[in-house]
């Protein structure tokens, strides 16, 4: 296989560092090779950090197939009306022209551990010295019996970034005067646990202005849910009896999910809705079965002082798809895990001091304008595991000046976290 045209000028326009380019393959490089895959919160700050960090001593290659990265986190604010869509997207133009990073816009298809390749769609092969693997979740359809890829066309999931959520918006938006829609959380363990009552808020924002006789019916598998006193409490205070939670334990469970006929059958009722969405079990990036780095959860074990894959030393796994243990999976937590593993990669291929991991987290949630809450936590290397070392948590009756506060350190924190991880 070669490398196409495309590929090659991506490689060598984009980049400042002297990856070496051949034919058949991508040539073994004179520097130590760093490759990327997948260039979200996780992926792209560590590329970016890597090269801003190794002033041209490291390549660094970035396989990531779109063009342009669309947050999940602040999404639920696109879909309240509070943001709008191009706010959310990100390009890669700054990682490739101001640090160097050469980015490839192709699906890594496999990686050859033993021949330390990582093997793209085109066929081609990218050599690395360290991998470092970051594809974010996929989805087990069938843990929601009727449900699919080509079902979430019509009760979108929106729990990736990019258009399922403008479907969402366009369907939430178009329901009938006094509709339900209904929504289907994920069980444990997922992609930003406070984000489907995020979601739930945003929608019954949205309902409140253009559908207020509107109702949300949530039937989720769990029995309690993140920061649950903080957006219940919420919900009554902003959408009063609009949202109706139910727990497995008094739904049954969700049994059929019809989407022709829009119904949604648990184990006790059968809801119709108007619209829905319906947000599977999910487990690590594929690639991340390919390359052999999942264990029987389907997520990927790491060692927790640098987040190097239990598998392999050579590749490290960040973000949703790894076990982070303490550490929920969301954006924040990526980009903190980037940090340590870019730090102990540099370590290892120049010997540039490696200091002792530390990892923090915060999860904003915004349940109406101007009332915003929030969960955190610090963390650091403990048996084996990544454990919590200070907590906090917003309080419930805390004061509207307090929430107006939280609501606006998350449009700050937006900012920040972007520019870290896209530059
Ligand atoms: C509704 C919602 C709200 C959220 N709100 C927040 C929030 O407020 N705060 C927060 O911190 N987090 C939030 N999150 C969670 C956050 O979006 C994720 O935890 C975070 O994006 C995980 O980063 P990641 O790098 O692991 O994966 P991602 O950011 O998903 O990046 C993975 C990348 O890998 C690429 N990829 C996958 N497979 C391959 C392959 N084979 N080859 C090449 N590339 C590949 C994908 O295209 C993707 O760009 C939210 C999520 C959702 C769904």
């Amino acid at each position: 296989m070669t490398v196409s045209r495309r590929q090659f000028n991506v490689l060598l326009g984009a980049s400042t560092a002297t990856v070496t380019l051949g034919l058949p393959n991508v040539a073994r490089a004179a520097a130590p090779h760093v490759v990327v895959i997948g260039g979200g919160s996780g992926g792209a700050t560590a590329a970016r950090y890597i090269a801003k960090g190794s002033k041209g001593a490291i390549d660094v290659t970035l396989v990531e197939p779109s063009k342009q990265y669309y947050t999940c986190f602040f999404s639920n604010l696109y879909l309240g009306g509070l943001r709008d869509y191009a706010s959310i997207g990100h390009s890669y133009d700054k990682l490739a022209s101001s640090y160097g990073v050469n980015v490839i816009h192709e699906w890594a298809s496999g990686v050859d551990r033993d021949k330390r390749e990582v093997i793209l769609g085109s066929g081609a092969r990218v050599p690395y010295d360290k991998l470092i693997v970051a594809p974010g979740i996929d989805f087990k359809y069938d843990s929601v019996p009727g449900y699919s890829a080509t079902a979430s066309g019509k009760m979108p999931h929106a729990w990736k970034s990019g258009t399922q959520v403008q479907l969402l918006k366009a369907q939430v938006e178009a329901m009938r005067e006094g509709g339900t829609f209904v929504m289907v959380p994920p069980p444990n363990p997922f992609r930003c646990p406070p984000g489907p009552y995020e979601r739930i808020s945003m929608i019954a924002h949205i309902l409140k202005q253009k559908n207020p006789t509107a109702k949300i019916i949530v039937l989720d598998p769990k029995e309690k849910f993140s920061k649950q006193a903080l957006f219940m409490e919420g919900w009554e205070n902003h959408y009063p009896g609009m949202v109706e939670w139910i727990p497995t334990s008094i739904s049954g469970g969700v049994k059929n999910v019809n989407v022709e006929s829009m119904e949604i059958e648990a184990d006790l009722d059968t809801f119709k809705a108007d619209a829905a969405s319906v947000v599977p079990a999910q487990k690590a990036g594929a690639i991340a079965a390919a390359a052999g780095l999942t264990n029987d959860t389907g997520w990927c074990p790491i060692k927790p002082e640098t987040m190097q894959s239990a598998m392999d030393d050579n590749v490290y796994v960040l973000g949703d798809a790894s076990i982070a243990a303490a550490m929920p999976k969301s954006g924040f937590s990526a980009n903190s895990q980037a940090k340590v593993c870019a730090n102990a990669v540099r370590g290892a291929l120049t010997g540039s001091k490696v200091f002792p991991a530390r990892f923090a987290n915060t999860c904003w949630s915004t349940i109406a304008p101007g009332d915003g809450v929030k969960v955190g936590a610090r963390y650091k290397p403990g048996e084996g595991k990544i454990a919590a070392t200070e907590k906090f948590i917003s309080q419930t009756g805390e004061s509207a000046e307090v929430r107006k506060e939280t609501y606006e350190e998350s449009f700050g924190w937006y900012d920040g976290i972007t520019a870290d991880i896209f530059g």
